[in-house]
C-alpha cells in the first residue's frame, strides 16, 4: 500500500512527456483511486511551490504543507465544502480543520492569510503531522513512483529533473486541469452549486486577500516612486504587484512582488511586463539579499536571478505573449 509508505525512492531517472501526460491522465481518471480531494490539492501545491526548489529540486514540506493547508482552509472553512466521497464523513483534514475553527470561534469568513501568523503556523504544523502520511505516498504511488523522492521523517520532497522541467513547460494547461477535475470532484459531493460556481471559488482558493504584509517590506526600497513608469505615488495608493503575473505562478514571493502606481497595476493586469523590467526586479532582488532579516526568509533563502529568468521565460511560453510596457516613463 503506497500510501501508507513513510519514505520513497524515485524508480526512473528520464520521463518523457508522454509518460508524464499519462500519469496525470491516470490521477484524474475513475482508474485512480480518489475518494478524498487529497490529490488534486497535492498537485495544486507542488504547481504553487515550483520555484521554491532548491538547486537540487528539493522542496521542504513547510513550504509544500503551507499551501495544502492554506487551499484546505479556503476550502473547508470559508467555503464549507465536502471533501470525501461520502455525504456522512468527513476527510481528516476537514475534521482538523473544523476543530481549529471551533477551538479559537473563528467565523467563516475569515480566509487563511487573515489568520494571525501563530495560527497559520499551528494548523499548517497539525495539517502536516497527519496529511503527510497518506498524501505523499498516494501520488508517489499513482505516477509509478517515478515524479519524486520523498521522506516523511525528515519532511523534504526532491522532485524528478524531467517532471520539473514538464511541470514549468506545462505549469498553466495543468492548473486548469487540477482545478477543474478537484470542482467535478466537489460537484459530486456537495449540494451547492455546480462545476462552473465550483471552478471560480477552486480558482481563488490559493489568492491572498491582501498584500499589505509585502508592502510593509516593500516599502522601503521603491524611493516612493512606481517602479514601472516612475511616476512619484503616494503611499495610499500604492499597489503591491506581481511582476511575473499571479495568474501564472500563483503564488506571493517577496522576490516576485514590486510596488506600482495604480494606473499601470491596473493596465499591467495579467499582462507580462517587457523585458526591460526584469533586469530592474533582479538588481532589486540583489539589493534586498544584502539584507540578512530579508535573506532569512523562506522566499527569499531559494531565490537565484536564473529563477526569476526562467520563470519569465516559461510563462512566456505557457502563452503569457501579450507584452505590457507604461504608455509613458519617467526615467
Ligand atoms: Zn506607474
Amino acid at each position: 500500500m503506497s500510501h501508507k509508505l513513510q519514505v520513497g525512492e524515485m524508480r526512473a531517472a528520464y520521463l518523457t512527456d508522454k509518460e508524464i501526460w499519462g500519469h496525470f491522465n491516470y490521477i484524474f481518471s475513475s482508474k485512480s483511486k480518489n475518494s478524498t480531494t487529497y490529490k488534486f490539492v497535492l498537485i495544486k501545491s507542488l504547481l504553487e511551490n515550483l520555484y521554491n526548489v532548491n538547486d537540487k529540486l528539493e522542496l521542504s514540506y513547510s513550504s509544500l504543507f503551507a499551501s495544502f493547508a492554506k487551499i484546505y482552509w479556503n476550502l473547508v472553512i470559508h467555503h464549507n465544502l465536502n471533501q470525501i466521497n461520502m455525504t456522512d464523513k468527513k476527510a481528516e483534514v476537514q475534521n482538523i480543520l473544523l476543530d481549529v475553527q471551533s477551538k479559537y470561534q473563528i467565523p467563516n469568513t475569515l480566509v487563511f492569510d487573515k489568520l494571525s501568523y501563530e495560527l497559520q503556523v499551528e494548523i499548517i504544523t497539525k495539517v502536516k503531522r497527519k496529511c503527510k502520511i497518506n498524501v505523499m505516498g498516494a501520488l508517489y504511488g499513482d505516477t509509478s513512483c517515478t515524479i519524486y523522492d520523498f521522506d516523511n521523517r525528515n519532511e523534504q520532497i526532491r522532485l524528478n529533473s524531467t517532471f520539473y522541467s514538464f511541470m514549468q513547460r506545462y505549469q498553466k494547461v495543468l492548473n486548469y486541469l487540477t482545478n477543474y477535475h478537484l470542482a467535478l470532484f466537489l460537484e459530486k459531493f456537495n449540494e451547492q452549486g455546480d462545476t462552473t460556481h465550483l471552478l471560480l471559488k477552486v480558482e481563488n482558493v490559493s489568492k491572498r486577500s491582501s498584500l499589505d504584509q509585502f508592502y510593509q517590506v516593500l516599502s522601503s526600497f521603491y524611493n516612493g516612486k512606481c517602479f514601472y513608469c516612475g511616476k512619484a505615488i503616494k503611499k495610499d495608493t500604492a499597489h503591491v504587484d506581481h511582476f511575473i503575473p499571479w495568474s501564472f505562478v500563483q503564488s506571493d514571493q517577496l522576490w516576485n512582488l514590486v510596488i506600482a502606481c495604480i494606473v499601470c497595476n491596473l493596465s499591467k493586469s495579467d499582462k507580462l511586463a517587457s523585458k526591460i523590467f526584469l533586469d530592474t526586479v533582479i538588481e532589486r532582488n540583489e539589493l534586498l539579499i544584502t539584507l540578512p532579516e530579508l535573506r532569512r526568509r523562506e522566499d527569499m533563502q531559494v531565490y537565484t536571478s536564473n529563477k526569476l529568468k526562467d520563470l519569465y521565460h516559461y510563462s512566456f511560453e505557457n502563452g503569457f505573449t501579450d507584452i505590457w510596457k507604461p504608455k509613458k516613463m519617467i526615467m
